[in-house]
């Protein structure tokens, strides 16, 4: 269930979620993501779309946050749209368990480069895990 929505600029929006039935999340490494699936009314076909998660692990919840894919002259992003302008605090969304293998191994010491792209938050995520258990060099 989306319990909270934060709009962090123009063009991306953060989803706070929390399971429907109070049960606790899953646990997950910094670097996973989830995946969403939605039907959508007027669209013919099911939509599943990976979001990272974008908090550090040992919440209560899964935070995602999505950027809006404008169309330009082409045809706007069905679920990034979606999300942004339809799905409210309240809505129940279908959301899988953690996956995914880009992660950081804290039992290695060999030093990190992160370089991130398209503004996403695997990096800031990484840093917020392992800055305070002092495996990052600075
Ligand atoms: C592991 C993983 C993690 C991810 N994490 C994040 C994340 O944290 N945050 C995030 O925002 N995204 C993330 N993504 C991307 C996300 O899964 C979606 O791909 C993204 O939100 C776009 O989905 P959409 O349904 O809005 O766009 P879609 O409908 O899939 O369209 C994709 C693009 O194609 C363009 N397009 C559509 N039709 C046409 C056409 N006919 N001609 C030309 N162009 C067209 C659209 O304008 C859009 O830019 C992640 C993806 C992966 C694989």
């Amino acid at each position: 269930m989306v319990t909270e929505k934060v709009k962090e600029s123009d063009v991306i929006t953060s989803f706070y979620l929390k399971a429907a039935d109070g049960a606790e999340i899953a646990d997950f490494i910094p670097g996973q993501y989830v995946s969403l699936q939605f039907n959508i009314d007027g669209e013919n076909y099911t939509h599943i779309r990976q979001y990272s998660l974008a908090d550090a692990p040992g919440k209560d919840y899964y935070r995602i946050s999505v950027k809006r894919e404008d169309g330009n002259k082409a045809p706007d992003g069905i679920v990034s749209n979606y999300l942004h302008n339809q799905v409210e605090e309240g809505d129940t969304l279908q959301v899988s368990a953690p996956a995914g293998d880009f992660i950081l191994h804290s039992d290695r010491l060999n030093p990190v480069v992160l370089i991130s792209g398209g503004g996403f938050r695997e990096d800031k995520i990484h840093f917020e895990f392992f800055g305070p258990m002092g495996s990052l060099a600075k």
